[in-house]
């Protein structure tokens, strides 16, 4: 499942071939993906221009020149790939080796440039939305949402006010979208151990002056992350072509059994069940 970090990398890929250019050709094979496509999909799209790419929680958006803005959400298995080469689509950008299964290329975008971007999704848990600009705060997807990670108002400040009597323990807390955006399993748990917080204990009763450490721990596995997607964008000849994880290295994420890497502890990774997900921690280090 495509974490923040994977989505903001997917943004960053294709921001060169799109940002600024009309959309000339707009083909949808469906008329769903998860969910029905928004009405007149292919005529809301056709003729406009993308204005800028960008990201909320793990969405991706593309503000239209028609003061409406496209929802992409990924879903299990979605993924955008450049397949036309050409003038705007320079090898180094975004742009996968190996085209995938094109019976699963649902959507097509082709650019005034000529560049041609695909939307495949074998699972179809994806799907895409088109929002007022102005509305987007307000509509279903981000009603409620909380901060992003990566901005300014989050903050331990943040945690504090969010966190305060409650009781639920803090891994499926910071799972909830309402406390923070965006954020996801494998990095929950790879916060957690970064700062020394168990995810067992209750939000609610982690000190306030560990607040900064675990705000901090967000910022840092979350921007490693995107590095190490920047990364595979710029070896993209030499990946398989799939959006993955980027071959990150995990310091407790499915390492059960394994040693903890954190300095000076000798503890080893446990895996346990918190809200129906699988929880990796250090019991030892993690307090
Ligand atoms: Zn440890």
């Amino acid at each position: 499942v495509p974490e923040l970090p994977e989505v903001e990398t997917v943004k960053r890929g294709l921001a060169p071939a799109l940002e600024g250019c009309r959309l000339a050709v707009v083909k949808a094979r469906r008329p769903d993906l998860r969910f029905p496509l928004p009405e007149r999909f292919v005529e809301r799209l056709t003729g406009v221009r993308i204005d800028r790419l960008d990201r909320r929680a793990k969405y991706l958006l593309a503000h239209l020149d028609t003061g409406e803005t496209l929802i992409s959400h990924l879903g299990m298995s979605g993924r955008f790939t450049i397949v036309a080469k050409s003038a705007a689509a320079r090898p180094g950008d975004f742009y996968f080796a190996e085209p995938p299964d094109p019976t699963h290329t649902h959507i097509t975008l082709e650019t005034d440039a000529g560049v041609l971007v695909e939307y495949n999704d074998p699972r179809r848990f994806g799907f895409m939305d088109i929002v007022a600009t102005g509305d987007l705060d307000a509509c279903k997807h981000f009603k409620g949402m909380g901060p992003e990670p990566l901005s300014n108002s989050f903050s331990a400040a943040h945690l504090e006010a969010v966190f305060a009597g409650k009781t639920q323990n803090v891994k499926a807390t910071l799972l909830d979208q309402r406390i923070v955006a965006g954020l996801g399993n494998i990095y929950v748990c790879e916060a957690l151990h970064r700062c020394a917080i168990s995810p067992i204990r209750a939000a609610g009763r982690i000190a306030a002056r560990r607040l900064p450490a675990l705000a901090g721990a967000i910022r840092d596995v979350l921007a490693a992350a995107i590095e190490a997607g920047g990364s595979t964008l710029r070896d993209y000849a030499s990946a398989d072509g799939a959006l993955g994880y980027f071959q990150h290295r995990f310091a407790v994420y499915d390492r059960a059994g394994g040693p903890c890497p954190s300095p000076g502890c000798m503890g080893v990774i446990k895996r346990i069940v918190q809200a129906g997900r699988s929880t990796f921690f250090c019991p030892r280090c993690q307090r």
